[in-house]
């Protein structure tokens, strides 16, 4: 399917490697900025592509989802351009005064192209609407408040996925071996059970998931439950803003565009998957037709030739042509590293 909905004479239709070649010769900064919000949008694909068409005239670039209950946009947008970007929100009533959150290491290569996507939910949660109150949310947390219910020894959640939280998390925060949120869900509420009345504090990367989280918690009988509010990313805004307030996020922020994450504190938490020495540094492995994200320290880089496997060296290696039959019919993984589903299968 085509993501961009079937309309191509609209879309950008050029190729990734233009693309980020033209990113590359961009002789201007651009600010990498996310934001969301639940709010009720009426008829969601012209909305869609009014925002594609104002925003590509801009050239601002992202990924952006578009539901009924809201909108979810992590973007880039040319420094040049930003009030009138900002101008241009500000427009629609849906999404005047949008919260934004900004990124803190940023080289604005974070998107090479415009996607606005229309989907049922902005977040993929699998709930019904019994399940959760919207209206019944946990109480946001500012980063002073956020460190203080740690060091009373509150119980820390991360509301993020395995690779997320794999090379970043707030010390002794517990980090469910999930792939997807909805799978997260349900098993938090289990590993949760007897702490309906103690203090329970969940974060996610930019608060998004936390906010639907902590109406399902609520929903299910747990009293007191917080949330980190903007998620990580205003945390370390925070942090940085204002240096009497201690750091105690370690590793790195997960991002999902280009730069793969984002540095918070010096401490790798996280092993190569093939060596396992110290190394949080993912890597698409360079068989196309694999493409699986991992984590790869340099050594392991050089020799297994930036690949996941011997299998993967030995098509990444092969002609064009070559790989193109093999991909025949086979679905592309391009899932994320698990433990649960990957062996990793190294040469000697
Ligand atoms: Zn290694
Ligand atoms: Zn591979």
């Amino acid at each position: 399917m085509d993501p961009n909905g079937g309309k191509k004479g609209m879309f950008n239709k050029l190729g990734r490697k233009e693309a980020i070649l033209r990113l590359e010769q961009e002789s201007f900064n651009r600010v990498t900025v996310s934001f969301y919000r639940y709010i009720i949008i009426e008829n969601v694909e012209s909305f869609r592509d009014k925002l594609y068409s104002e925003w590509k005239s801009l050239s601002a670039y992202g990924r952006i989802y578009l539901a009924k209950e809201g909108v979810n946009a992590q973007m880039s947008v040319p420094e040049h351009n930003w009030d009138k970007f900002v101008e241009n929100l500000n427009s629609y009533d849906v999404l005047k005064d949008i919260p934004f959150k900004i990124a803190v290491e940023d080289d604005g290569k974070s998107f090479f192209k415009l996607t606005i996507k229309v989907r049922n939910q902005i977040v993929a949660d699998g709930l019904s609407e019994n399940d959760y109150d919207v209206t019944n949310v946990g109480k946001h947390l500012g980063a002073r408040e956020w460190n203080e219910a740690i060091e009373n020894g509150a119980t820390v959640v991360d509301m993020r996925n395995h690779y997320e939280s794999e090379i970043g998390k707030f010390k002794g925060a517990i980090c469910p071996e999930v792939e997807t949120f909805k799978e997260e869900l349900p098993l938090v509420k289990e590993m949760l059970n007897g702490k309906e009345n103690e203090q329970v504090l969940l974060y996610c990367t930019g608060g998004i998931r936390c906010e639907k989280a902590s109406a399902y918690l609520k929903n299910y009988g747990f009293n007191n439950v917080s949330q980190l509010h903007g998620g990580i990313i205003d945390y370390v805004r925070q942090i940085k803003e204002d240096n009497k307030i201690q750091n105690k996020f370690l590793g790195k922020n997960f991002v999902f565009d280009e730069r793969r994450g984002e540095r918070i504190s010096s401490d790798v938490i996280s092993n190569c998957h093939q060596c396992g020495e110290t190394c949080d540094i993912h890597t698409n492995c360079r068989n196309v037709n694999c493409n699986l994200l991992f984590l790869q320290c340099q050594k392991c880089k050089d020799k297994h030739e930036s690949c996941c496997s011997v299998e993967c060296i030995e098509v990444a290696n092969m002609s064009e042509d070559q790989r193109k039959k093999l991909r025949k019919g086979v679905e592309n993984k391009k899932i994320y590293y698990s433990h649960k589903k990957v062996k990793l299968n190294l040469k000697e």
